[in-house]
């Protein structure tokens, strides 16, 4: 086993590859491991080119989805878990969250990502966030022994949504994914239910990698990714 593990909890089966494919590659590259975990493909919100297709059915565009999350996570380094929850809504179960916390007793990730608390425009990335939340907690408990098979609290932190003033993100992170750009790139033309947001989280990157650069002085950023942290780091100094 890595001794940095990487888990990723998305609502849907793309949203892995927008908003964090660059940190995925690097952790990979750096000799880390990542599994994304999909708890749906959003088959029914998030593939509208599919349903363009005359007789289209719900079964046909899960199995196009999940071969284009697979291609993706391979360009990355990384391995796909997919619950098939169901996506607009997102039903998450009792035994959905077990299985999550499961899943990372097992992996003990020393990072998790997921998406932020709130959303007015996607019923279900905001249930991807308390799901995780909740299955982490049952995994870390309080940070002192606990009646239950536990693994060492990891980092906790969200990765940005589409629109991030009005879903409460405030970034506190920025990673310099410019080695990796052309990994996300690979994994984000994968993703060809949802071509239009290609350009979109490239030009995110570059803004983000400009803000980056801002904050270090460091001149050969170009990518960043943002993220924000939901448990302060502890650190030996400043
Ligand atoms: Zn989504």
């Amino acid at each position: 086993m890595a001794e940095k593990r990487l888990l990723v909890v998305g609502a849907h089966s793309a949203d892995f590859v927008w908003r964090t494919a660059g940190v995925i590659a690097k952790f990979v590259a750096q000799g880390g491991e990542a599994q994304v975990v999909a708890l749906s493909y959003g088959e029914r919100g998030e593939s509208g080119v599919l349903w363009e297709e005359p007789g289209q059915t719900e079964e046909k565009v899960k199995q196009i989805r999940h071969r284009e999350a697979e291609a993706a996570a391979a360009h990355l380094g990384a391995n796909l878990t997919a619950f098939d929850l169901g996506d607009y809504p997102l039903r998450v179960t009792e035994e959905a969250t077990d299985k999550l916390a499961e899943l990372m007793r097992d992996f003990a990730p020393t990072v998790v990502l997921t998406h932020p608390d709130t959303d007015p425009f996607n019923p279900d990335h905001p249930e991807a966030f308390r799901m995780t939340q909740r299955a982490r907690l049952m995994t870390s408990g309080a940070g002192v022994e606990s009646g239950f098979r536990t693994a060492p609290p990891s980092e906790f932190l969200v990765f940005e949504p589409h629109q991030p003033e009005l879903c409460g993100f405030v970034p506190s992170v920025f990673v310099d994914i410019t080695s990796v750009f052309a990994q996300k790139q690979a994994a984000m033309a994968e993703m060809k239910a949802q071509q239009y947001l290609q350009s979109y989280y490239a030009e995110r990157a570059g803004h983000r990698g400009n803000h980056a650069r801002k904050v270090t002085g460091a001149k050969d950023i170009r990518e960043a990714e943002a993220f924000m942290r939901i448990v302060p780091n502890v650190a030996e100094s400043l």
